[in-house]
């Protein structure tokens, strides 16, 4: 834990790459974890199975019937670790949060300098018109929800099992992961691609995983630890912000 607070502390573009870990303490099952959903069947299908392109097209009741009662948690709220991320975003140290999660829980806890690359359940819109709808529209409809203009499916603005990820979203996310000094790696299997390659731009001073498993950046990492990133990140004093810090140190300051 001193390791990771003086990586903090020191660092001045933290970059933090996560999945869907971060959001376990916050009630929302992981697909890998243990207890996390790819370890049961639903009608002898998996979720990878339900939650692809081919499915939701052939099959819209069935994945808007497991969708709704899996992937959408409208209670869930931030946990220790999206509140600390949010306060390295204010101290100006953290300079994006790139996370491949679809519950919207980081907006919620405040971050804005954010990439979402699998899209959120809190962005949908019609595949016939475009118009959109908030989460609320989809989860009072009955069976699959459909547009009040046209007709069309409304769907989520997420990224489906052999659907590509949007590239503009892609390449904000890697661009600010190649200029970080520190990359935070958390609570990801970095087993979805294209997703978990962005981490291959990082170049920077200071690679930190922390998973409850083992992944394949800990040969890499300068730092690896194996926990709860909620109760992890929870523990970190968030340094001051750096303009302060400046001003009190460098060589032009007047007292002012
Ligand atoms: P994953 O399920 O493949 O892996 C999660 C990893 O996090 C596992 O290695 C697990 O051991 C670890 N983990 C679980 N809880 C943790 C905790 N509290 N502290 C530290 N580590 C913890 O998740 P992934 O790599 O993000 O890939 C899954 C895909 O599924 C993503 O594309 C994501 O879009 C989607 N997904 C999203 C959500 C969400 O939005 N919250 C939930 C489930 C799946």
């Amino acid at each position: 834990m001193s390791d990771l607070q003086r990586i903090i502390d020191t660092s001045k573009r933290i970059a933090f790459f996560g999945g869907a870990g971060v959001s376990t303490e916050s009630g929302i099952p992981d697909f890998r974890g243990t207890g996390g959903l790819y370890e049961a069947e639903y009608d002898g299908l998996t979720a990878e199975m339900i939650l692809s392109h081919s499915f939701f097209c052939l099959h819209p009741d069935a994945f808007f019937s497991f969708y709704k009662k899996y992937m959408v948690h409208p209670k869930a709220r931030p946990n220790a670790a999206h509140a600390k991320l949010a306060e390295l975003e204010k101290s100006g140290r953290l300079a994006a949060v790139v996370t491949q999660n679809i519950d919207g829980l980081h907006r919620a806890a405040g971050n804005r300098l954010l990439y979402e690359l699998h899209g959120s359940v809190h962005e949908n819109r019609c595949i016939e018109c475009g118009r959109p709808y908030p989460l609320e529209y989809v989860m009072r409809a009955d069976g699959v929800p459909k547009c009040a203009d046209c007709g069309g499916i409304v769907r989520p603005d997420v990224t489906l099992y052999g659907e590509a990820p949007d590239h503009l979203v892609m390449t904000g996310a890697c661009r600010e992961i190649a200029r970080a000094d520190t990359l935070i790696v958390a609570g990801t299997s970095l087993t979805v691609e294209p997703a978990a390659s962005c981490i291959a731009y990082f170049s920077g001073k200071n690679l930190v995983v922390i998973n409850r498993e083992e992944t394949s950046a800990d040969g890499k990492a300068k730092l690896v630890l194996h926990g709860n990133v909620a109760q992890i990140l929870g523990e970190i004093v968030t340094p001051p912000p750096l303009a302060q810090q400046k001003r009190g140190f460098g060589p032009f300051w007047r007292g002012d």
